[in-house]
């Protein structure tokens, strides 16, 4: 099934006019498809859990196909104003710091840009033209329960209040009750991969490259932020023992130190560096089976959680945030729905699997390490921009034009 260009709804009546959405969360998916919905004429109010939307998260990666969609809702210049373009994609090995393959983006893929952002100035940008649009955000509202038993979707939020929704949209992330509610509790499980992310001070004018720094068993991802005056740096390591999935958990500095010991200087530093860390276990949950009822959908994390290893639970987020509320405005609910499922659940399982092996490649140990990345040295070498060309399916794909 094929979308049609954004130009088509400025030429259209819009068929959603106060059509009332109740969306939840306000998050990434939560706050596009508000906006992309309202865009349309519908009446949205989004339920945010927090007490504000603050500056929570570190850096995410907006690749070409998340960026289509920001451009479609009119957002892709506030977002270029706070994001870093990435000139280049680095593997290196992490013990010399040697590099093993660099990916030329901003030269192989000129047309195509490649943005790194602070996940909470991202979020600024979405909710500023969430606002525009006439969207409606109400904080502390966490929902407990949701029911989509009857012919309304019944809510029931952490004070015991009931509220009637005309349609739910679950953008509620993770631990999503929208997703519960359509398939009921299905048990993720731990990968034996844990993730510590913190920001440091960095110095202005750091090349905006993404570096991967891979060793046996671990790998550590950094680039910088806003301008250069920040950097993130998310350090994977795989261990037996079993850590909280979520982003509230704190861990002592000194863990991922001891972990990255033996990493080259240029990584000890960025590590001696991090004060305020994070840590967050890595779980496997399946793409959600069923996406949409008669009065319900899901999206973004609710429907298809990620492992962080291709960047692309943002950008997976925005894709699924146009696609379903095009299919809604230009099928209606009873045809829209099936298709948003069936345009979104394959393409969504598929980058989540690849997101997968990549752990694994980015791991690997002795004797194998060695091997591949010579023949990642030699390809780069020989055909730069075949690497790249690998991912064309992820990044070249633009759901405002292609569905
Ligand atoms: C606090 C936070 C920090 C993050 N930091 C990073 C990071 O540094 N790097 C990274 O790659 N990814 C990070 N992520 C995840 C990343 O934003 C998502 O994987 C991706 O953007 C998909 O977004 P989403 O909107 O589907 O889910 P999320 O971004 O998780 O958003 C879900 C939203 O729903 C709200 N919510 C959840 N349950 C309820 C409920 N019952 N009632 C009402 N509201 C509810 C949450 O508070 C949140 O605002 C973070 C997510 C969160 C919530």
């Amino acid at each position: 099934m094929r979308g049609r260009p954004c130009a088509f709804y400025k030429a259209q009546k819009m068929t959603l006019k106060n059509t009332e959405f109740t969306v939840l969360g306000a998050g990434v998916a939560g706050l596009a498809v508000a906006t992309a919905l309202a865009q349309r004429g519908a009446k949205v109010v989004v339920l945010e859990q927090a007490d504000a939307i603050r500056e929570v998260g570190a850096g995410l990666q907006i690749s070409p196909n998340g960026a289509a969609v920001l451009r479609a809702l009119g957002l892709e210049g506030a977002l270029v104003a706070l994001a870093m373009r990435t000139q280049a994609i680095e593997l290196r090995d992490g013990y010399s710091g040697d590099p093993v393959l660099r990916l030329e983006v901003a030269k192989l893929r000129p047309a195509q840009a490649f943005h790194l952002v602070h996940r909470a100035d991202l979020i600024e940008v979405l909710r500023k033209g969430a606002e525009a649009a006439g969207v409606e955000l109400q904080l502390l509202q966490r929902i407990e329960a949701v029911d989509l038993s009857g012919s309304t979707p019944r809510l029931v939020t952490a004070t015991g209040a009931e509220r009637a929704a005309g349609f739910v949209i679950g953008a509620d992330g993770l631990h999503s009750k929208v997703r519960g509610a359509l398939n009921g509790a299905v048990a993720p499980f731990f990968t034996h991969q844990i993730a510590w992310r913190a920001l440091i001070p960095a110095t202005p004018g750091d090349a905006a490259v993404a570096e991967v720094h891979m060793g046996a068993g671990r790998h550590l991802v950094s680039y910088p932020l806003r301008g250069g005056t920040l950097r993130n740096i998310v350090a994977v390591e795989e261990r037996r023992q079993w850590v909280e999935e979520g982003w509230n958990l704190r861990d002592d500095p000194l863990e991922m130190r001891l972990a990255f010991d033996g990493f080259s200087p240029r990584v000890q530093g960025w590590l001696e560096a991090a004060s305020d860390v994070w840590l967050w276990g890595l779980f496997r949950h399946p793409v959600a089976k069923q996406w949409f009822s008669q009065r319900a959908a899901i999206l973004g994390d609710a429907a298809h959680p990620t492992l962080p290893f291709l960047a692309q639970g943002a950008n997976m987020a925005l894709e699924d945030a146009w696609v379903l509320a095009d299919c809604l405005d230009r099928l209606g609910v009873a045809k829209g729905l099936p298709a948003y499922q069936a345009l979104r659940q394959f393409r969504c399982a598929k980058i989540v699997q690849a997101a997968n092996s990549n752990a694994r490649a980015y791991h690997l140990r002795e004797p194998l390490r060695a091997v591949a990345h010579l023949g990642l040295r030699l390809g780069g070498a020989v055909a730069p921009g075949l690497a790249l060309r690998k991912f064309d399916w992820i990044y070249g794909h633009d759901v405002t034009v292609g569905g």
